[in-house]
C-alpha cells in the first residue's frame, strides 16, 4: 500500500504511528496493547503487528505477569508487536525501513529490529524508560547506528 507524502514528516508520523495505535487495539492483552508499523521510504506500508500469544492462540496462553512461575508467565509466551510485523512483512527485503511503535522497543525487539536492517525508530510511549530492557535497546541502536526519535504529536 503506498501513500502520498503531501505535507512532510509531521503529516506522515500521524498517519503511521496512527495505523500502529489501531492496530495495539488488536491485542487481547488487557494491560499492555502495543503496535507496530513498518514503512519503507517514507511511503510504503509493508509490516504490520500487534502483540500477541504464539500462532494468535491468546485464549491458550496465560495473559497476566507471574514472577514465580515461569510456565505460567505471560511473559514467556507473548510475541511482541515488533516480532509480528516483522513476521507479517509483505515483501523480502525491509532494510533501511522505519518501524513506528506505540511503545519504545525491549532488547528482544531491538535484536530483531537491527538483524532486519530496519534503521530508524519512532515511538510513542517509554513506560520502562531507565529500566534495563530499554537501556539495553538504546545500547543496541547506538552501536549499532540505528536512529530513535519520540513521535510527538501535532496537536
Ligand atoms: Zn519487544
Amino acid at each position: 500500500m503506498a501513500l502520498a507524502h503531501p505535507e512532510g514528516r509531521i503529516e506522515t508520523d500521524e498517519i503511521f504511528m496512527g495505523i500502529a495505535l489501531l492496530a495495539s487495539k488488536l491485542s487481547n492483552d488487557k494491560n499492555c496493547k502495543v503496535g507496530a508499523c513498518i514503512v519503507h521510504n517514507e511511503k510504503t506500508i509493508v509490516g504490520v503487528g500487534y502483540n500477541a500469544m504464539p500462532d494468535y492462540r491468546d485464549s491458550e496462553f496465560p495473559f497476566k505477569k507471574n514472577k514465580h512461575n515461569f510456565l505460567e508467565c505471560k511473559l514467556t509466551y507473548v510475541c511482541h508487536a515488533e516480532l509480528n510485523a516483522i513476521v507479517n512483512k509483505t515483501c523480502c527485503n525491509i532494510r533501511n525501513s522505519t518501524i513506528y511503535v506505540t511503545r519504545h522497543p525491549c532488547n528482544e525487539c531491538a535484536k530483531l529490529i537491527v538483524q532486519f536492517g530496519i534503521k530508524s525508530v519512532v515511538y510513542k510511549d517509554n513506560p520502562h524508560e531507565g529500566m534495563n530492557d530499554v537501556l539495553a535497546a538504546r545500547r543496541i541502536f547506538d552501536t549499532t547506528g540505528v536512529t530513535v526519535r519520540q513521535y510527538i504529536p501535532r496537536n
